[in-house]
């Protein structure tokens, strides 16, 4: 069969496609209407930004079953309990996932090193359980994705910024645009990569948080939990060592309003520098032609510059101090390196994911790993 009859036959056609990302005190929601093909151009993309919004917010009751409930009365409202208007959903969940095979009958299940309310529930099963009560015409062919949290908001932040007619979305093209490569800092550290136009797939994505880095100044690396032999970064810089190391009681104190100017200096800068080691390390292997922070530590007044400081001189050569020879992209490190856009950019990763996915241009297989939400306390 070609893609060309995939497409003709394409049930959701039409239908109504939604996404929502499960963040810490609300479920974002966004849906558009989809047609077969749509988003090929740069056109389709704006038209289809335009689509998405308003995104609906539902509070979030940090408890699986709650919030998938909560999500399945907002999909029936929305669609006047029709649901034979349902295309599918892409599930922005917190993770680690039991597997990322959708044939597999385990497919859908958080696993136990999810947050508390989240562990071994099985969110797709929950999802059509609740949308079937006291509906009818749910389709089977009815897409169900699962994605994690930073490899939706690198795709959505992606595909925000960049000219989607100059995306490469088949392999040895001339119209290559280099790799992408998103981190996010916030209750650990996360990061994604897009290659060629797509998140790179693999069983766990890029699992940064492990990356041993070396100590700075007179700290004394605390010995990671997973493994006691390495200096890892989530130890360094995950928010709960952070407020351990700082004697700081809540995140929102660290600001230079609420805490000595020196110390909140110190947190920044040491922060940065410990994700510029592994940025630096990951760049020398895949030299992206983008960086972006993103994430609730990233986002500290301070934060991008002591990065951006760190990481060139981190990859500066000892002959002339001159950057990396070869890696242009480095030459400019205030455009190479950004800050993440719109917080919602998550909730249109996910779109954009199912979108792909019902277009035969998303990836095979979508990843599930990393854990993208904070421990509740
Ligand atoms: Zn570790």
């Amino acid at each position: 069969m070609t893609s060309l009859d995939k497409r003709v036959e394409n049930f959701a056609h039409g239908k109504t496609v939604f996404s929502a990302f499960f963040a810490e005190d609300f479920i974002h929601i966004a849906y558009t209407q989809y047609s077969m093909g749509m988003k090929k151009s740069f056109d389709g993309w704006l038209a289809m930004q335009r689509d998405m919004r308003p995104i609906t917010r539902v509070k979030a009751h940090n408890v699986a079953e709650d919030d998938i409930k909560s999500l399945a009365r907002e999909i029936k409202s929305h669609l006047k309990n029709n649901l034979s208007n349902f295309g599918g959903i892409c599930l922005v969940a917190p993770g680690p996932f039991d597997t990322i095979k959708r044939q597999d009958e385990n497919y859908g299940k958080i696993s136990r090193f999810a947050p508390s309310g989240w562990k071994n529930q099985n969110i797709i099963k929950l999802l059509k359980e609740a949308l079937s009560s006291h509906t009818k015409g749910l389709d089977k062919r009815a897409l169900f994705l699962l994605f994690n949290g930073p490899g939706a908001a690198a795709q959505g932040h992606y595909y925000a910024t960049e000219n989607r007619d100059e995306i490469d979305f088949q392999l040895n093209t001339p119209k290559l645009r280099g790799n992408y490569f998103h981190i996010i800092v916030d209750d650990l550290v996360h990061a994604a990569l897009i290659t060629r136009g797509k998140i790179l797939h693999g069983k766990s994505t890029l699992n940064v948080g492990h990356h041993a880095v070396l100590p700075i100044g007179e700290d004394i690396p605390p010995k990671c939990p997973i493994h006691p032999q390495r200096p890892c970064l989530n130890r360094f810089v995950s928010m709960a060592t952070l407020l351990e190391r700082f004697h700081v009681e809540r995140f929102e104190d660290i600001t230079p309003l609420k805490i000595d100017q020196d110390i909140y200096y110190k947190i920044v800068h040491e922060t940065a520098h410990y994700v510029a080691q592994m940025a630096a390390n990951v760049s020398l292997t895949t030299t992206p032609r983008r960086i972006v922070l993103g994430g609730r530590i990233a986002k500290l007044d301070g934060f991008d510059g002591y990065f951006r400081k760190a990481f060139g001189a981190l990859l500066r050569t000892s002959e002339a101090g001159i950057l990396y020879p070869g890696y242009e992209d480095l030459k400019n490190l205030n455009t190479m390196i950004e800050k993440q856009i719109d917080v919602d950019c998550g909730v249109f990763g996910g779109l954009d994911l199912i979108v792909d996915k019902l277009n035969e241009t998303g990836p095979s297989d979508n990843v599930i790993y990393l854990q993208f939400r904070s421990k509740r306390s």
